[in-house]
């Protein structure tokens, strides 16, 4: 039976929905709520479904600035524990994912997750560098039709063209395509991107304009490419913690001889879209990118909801990273001892509720 108290949950994945108010265009359209909060619950009613989750946030659920203290905060403080954690947006194009979680940074824009995310760590860094010494790097990538775009540098894109209807590559020269690896201790690395050293928030913040800018460009001469790729912003957090700083004792030696590395890593995801292909579009090509982004979003349904059973995690059950490059990327940052949060966004609108439906159920079977 599911562990509704949320402690369990803690070390491993957390489920929360988004609810955000109704927009224009939906307001013109002369759409109506059909989402409903049970008052006091983390509970979501539609039609004659209803959904428990660890938190409901927007319309009569919490405000949704709580979400960042509540939900990410944790994952922010593991990172300097050496956590791997990762935070998904999931949910259809138009739904809030990107802004939950603050992909698309706009004039210094504070409220998505990321900007959260940065500031926490920013601050925390300050009030241990006496301490310990950090190294922070970011990368900003997208993965569109099963392949990897760097979006901190767009020259080295693995472009995606069609000819007479079949996908032909067009690589760079002088820049191979990136590639996901796994090093002998189980670490996942992204060989062939950009992995910008970043000292400052600022210098941060800056990635992540400039990455989403790329998106934005990209977009646009791509079929709206950004809603079906899926967006992926990585911090890795190096330390180098002086331990019992010792006496030297010829006055010369090193000041600190005890040690102790960590290395973890935040990504923070910004998912396609979770509308299914036949909306999409009946042309060939569309219909093929659907499917390809319903591979990534399928294979992470089942990996985390292999993760989330505990009786399936105890019979050791296979749990099937590598049938997508997302959930292959994401590997050494979901399950074992890393931690995840799913923010399932909806629409309220009548109009979008079989696709909230969807979401729903996706994010249930994810708890
Ligand atoms: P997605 O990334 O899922 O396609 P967006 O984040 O682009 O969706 O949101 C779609 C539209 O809804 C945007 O115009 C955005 O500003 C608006 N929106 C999303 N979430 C909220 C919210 N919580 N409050 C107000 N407006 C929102
Ligand atoms: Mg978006």
């Amino acid at each position: 039976p599911a562990n509704h108290s949320g402690e369990d949950k803690d070390c491993c994945v957390k489920v929360a929905v988004h609810i955000r108010p109704l927009i224009g265009d939906e307001r013109l359209q002369g759409c109506k709520d059909c989402v409903t909060v049970v008052p006091g619950k983390p509970q979501v009613q539609i039609g004659t479904h209803s959904f428990t989750f660890d938190q409901v946030y927007g319309s009569t659920g919490s405000p949704s600035s709580a979400m960042f203290e509540e939900c990410v905060a944790p994952l922010v403080d593991g990172l300097f524990q050496g956590y791997n954690a990762t935070v998904l947006a999931y949910g259809q194009t138009g739904s809030g994912k990107t802004y939950t979680m603050g992909t698309s940074f706009k004039d210094g824009c504070q409220t998505g997750l990321i900007p959260q995310a940065m500031n926490a760590l920013f601050s925390k860094i300050e009030t241990l560098k006496h301490q310990t010494e950090f190294q922070l790097h970011v990368s900003f990538i997208e993965i569109h039709k099963e392949e990897v775009r760097d979006l901190l540098d767009p020259s080295s894109t693995n472009k995606s063209e069609t000819t007479n209807g079949h996908i032909g590559k067009l690589t760079i020269p002088g820049k191979s395509p990136i590639q996901i690896r796994e090093t002998s201790n189980g670490v996942i690395t992204l060989a062939g991107s950009t992995e910008r050293s970043v000292q400052t928030l600022k210098e941060m913040a800056d990635c992540l304009e400039q990455g989403s800018l790329n998106r934005a460009t990209g977009s646009t001469n791509m079929n709206n490419q950004s809603s079906r790729s899926h967006a992926i912003f990585t911090i890795t957090m190096e330390q180098m913690h002086k331990l019992n700083p010792m006496t030297p004792s010829n006055g010369n030696a090193n000041e600190y001889t005890n040690e102790e590395y960590l290395c973890a890593k935040l990504h923070l995801v910004d998912l396609a879209g979770s509308e299914r292909a036949k909306r999409t579009g009946s042309d060939g090509l569309r219909f093929k990118e659907g499917v390809h982004i319903n591979k990534g979003l399928l294979a992470l349904g089942n990996v985390i909801s292999a993760l989330g059973d505990e009786k399936k995690r105890k019979e050791g059950v296979h749990v099937p990273y590598r049938d997508s490059k997302l959930t292959r990327l994401l590997q050494d940052s979901l399950g074992g001892n890393s931690r995840t949060f799913m923010i399932a966004c909806i629409s309220p609108a009548d109009i979008n509720a079989e696709e909230t439906l969807n979401t729903l159920k996706y994010a249930n079977r994810a708890r």
